[in-house]
């Protein structure tokens, strides 16, 4: 077949001099000089002889081949993923964000917080939903989840006396504010080796606009001494920053670094925030705009801040920095899976796990495929889990009419199918800004990873409990040539790789 650019392979330039080559069907990384890279995207019949030569030797390495593709196409949707269940405790919220995808909390529609009742029903429903992993993870959500802390404590022993039964084992996350901390809740935390994901927008000046209480008063100082206690309860709970952008100052980069400086936080998220633009005809359920062509002006019925491409780069451009012996920052989760992919060869079956193995579980005992849809009944799965049709949310990358010819697809797994529906009305229309920074993001991460160098390639990456982008299925991709000693002799495609020296090095200095 003749590789296209874009499609088949990415040039992402990286100086005057210098550019990269980033293969779709396998996820390797090639620095290349600038002007190759300029030909390569024209095509690769632009190659000079010495070029092509190389080529062929990398080609009979195995280096080139599309190792993803047939992968993909004899894979299952639980492959890669845990069972997870997202347990909507309460349709309570305490905070008043201005970008509140939630309705304030209850989606228009969750009245009550979840009883014992419900409690009973998922365990029932993780017997039957299980994937041949044996391991589940919860997802205590809401509202904010805190406020039915009794019902977390709940099921938290529940799962404790299930895995005695079933051998099944539990992961336990928690998305919250932190605004309110229940006696009991960090020894909680410690005991059950949490992830606390919390969310909080950067230093006070953006948390307090971006996340007022419900009184219009600033809760910045108050979480942030919450998180204080919650780190110093144990040092084997992750503690994650999650941040959502919606406006450019203070800067992404200034905030990220406020809160790096307190030295509380394993991990960060980034998102931007993606909200209906007001009077959209796409802002509630409605009709099919169909789907969409790359670049193609689409209706503008969701927006991102103008200004987060822009911001995402500068960040990108300070990253490595952020990782300092002195600081426990191990980067950011969508960032690091990305680079994880690409050093460690490894594809996403798909965007996230929705409408395959995660679940949201409400507390009037309702199913949905995506927590941010709790508020449209007609995404709702009978009580089985087994909706009448899931096509739209499992659609392989590949069988999609836009992202099969995407060179990011394998990377993104096919877009967030709400994001698609806010503003397209559809599952499948894509979201045009929202894939926009999918690309952005997938090619300014190669980029800084060919900038960092070694000690930055060479970091373990240990990412797979940590529930990245809704439980993305990621698998290895078993690419050749991997474990086999590099072809001599190369001059114009230098592989990025990082030696086991360069890892067991890097791994020493971290201990
Ligand atoms: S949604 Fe993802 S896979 Fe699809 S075109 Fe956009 S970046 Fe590519
Ligand atoms: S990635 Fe999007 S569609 Fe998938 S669960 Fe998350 S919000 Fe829902």
């Amino acid at each position: 077949m003749n590789l296209l650019h874009e499609r088949d392979y990415k040039v992402i330039s990286l100086d005057a001099a210098r550019s990269l080559l980033f293969l779709t069907g396998n996820h390797r990384v090639f620095e290349i000089n600038a002007d190759l890279g300029d030909r390569l995207t024209e095509g690769i019949d632009s190659m000079t002889p010495g070029e092509w030569e190389e080529w062929r030797t990398l080609e009979a390495a195995g280096y080139l081949r599309n190792v993803h593709t047939p992968l993909l196409s004899r894979s299952r949707y639980a492959d890669g993923a845990n069972l997870a269940i997202n347990v909507n405790l309460t349709g309570s919220c305490n905070l008043a964000c201005t970008y509140c995808f939630a309705d304030g909390g209850d989606y228009g529609r969750i009245r009550n917080a979840m009883d014992s009742h419900t409690v009973a029903f998922i365990f029932d429903f993780i017997r039957d939903h299980v994937t041949e992993s044996g391991v589940v993870r919860f997802e205590f959500f809401g509202g904010e989840p805190l406020l039915n802390f009794a019902r977390i404590q709940e099921i938290y022993a529940h799962a404790r006396e299930f895995t005695e039964e079933t051998g099944i084992r539990f992961l336990h996350r928690i998305s919250t504010n932190l605004t309110v901390l229940p006696p009991g809740a960090p020894d909680l935390f410690r005991s059950g080796n949490f992830v606390v994901s919390v969310s909080i927008d950067g230093g006070s000046t953006t948390h307090d606009r971006n996340r007022p209480t419900k009184g219009g008063q600033g809760s910045f100082a108050n979480i942030l001494g919450n998180c204080f206690r919650v780190r110093a309860a144990g040092e084997n709970i992750t503690l994650v920053a999650r941040m959502t952008v919606v406006s450019e100052q203070p800067s992404l980069i200034e905030n990220v670094q406020e809160l790096w400086s307190y030295d509380l936080f394993d991990y960060f998220q980034i998102y931007p925030g993606v909200t209906p633009a007001s009077g959209s005809p796409f802002s509630s359920s409605c009709g099919s705009t169909g789907l969409v062509q790359l670049g193609e002006p689409q209706p503008r019925a969701a927006t991102m801040n103008s200004s987060f491409l822009r911001q995402l780069s500068e960040l990108l451009n300070e990253y490595p920095r952020l990782f300092q012996p002195g600081n426990r920052f191990r980067g950011v989760l969508e960032y690091e899976r990305i680079a994880e992919m690409a050093l460690a060869g490894k594809m996403a079956l798909a965007f996230c796990s929705a409408g395959s193995t995660y679940y949201t579980v409400s507390p009037d005992d309702s199913v949905m495929p995506c927590h941010r849809l709790v508020g449209h009944p007609e995404f709702q799965l009978n009580r089985s889990g087994a909706p009448a049709d899931l096509g739209d949310w499992t659609l392989p990358v590949d069988n999609h009419p836009v992202c099969s010819t995407c060179w990011a697809r394998y990377v993104c797994g096919g877009g967030c199918r709400q994001e698609n529906f806010v503003a397209t009305g559809t599952l499948r229309g894509l979201n045009e800004e929202t894939c926009t920074y999918q690309r952005k993001l997938v090619e300014g991460v190669v980029r800084t990873m060919a900038q960092a160098g070694n000690d930055y390639r060479a970091i373990p990456r240990q990412l797979d409990d940590l529930f990245i982008s809704c439980g993305r299925p990621v698998v290895e991709n078993g690419r050749e040539g991997d474990e086999r000693p590099l072809p001599e002799g190369l001059q114009h495609f230098r592989p990025l790789v990082t030696t086991s020296a360069e890892k067991e090095r890097v791994l020493c200095k971290q201990n």
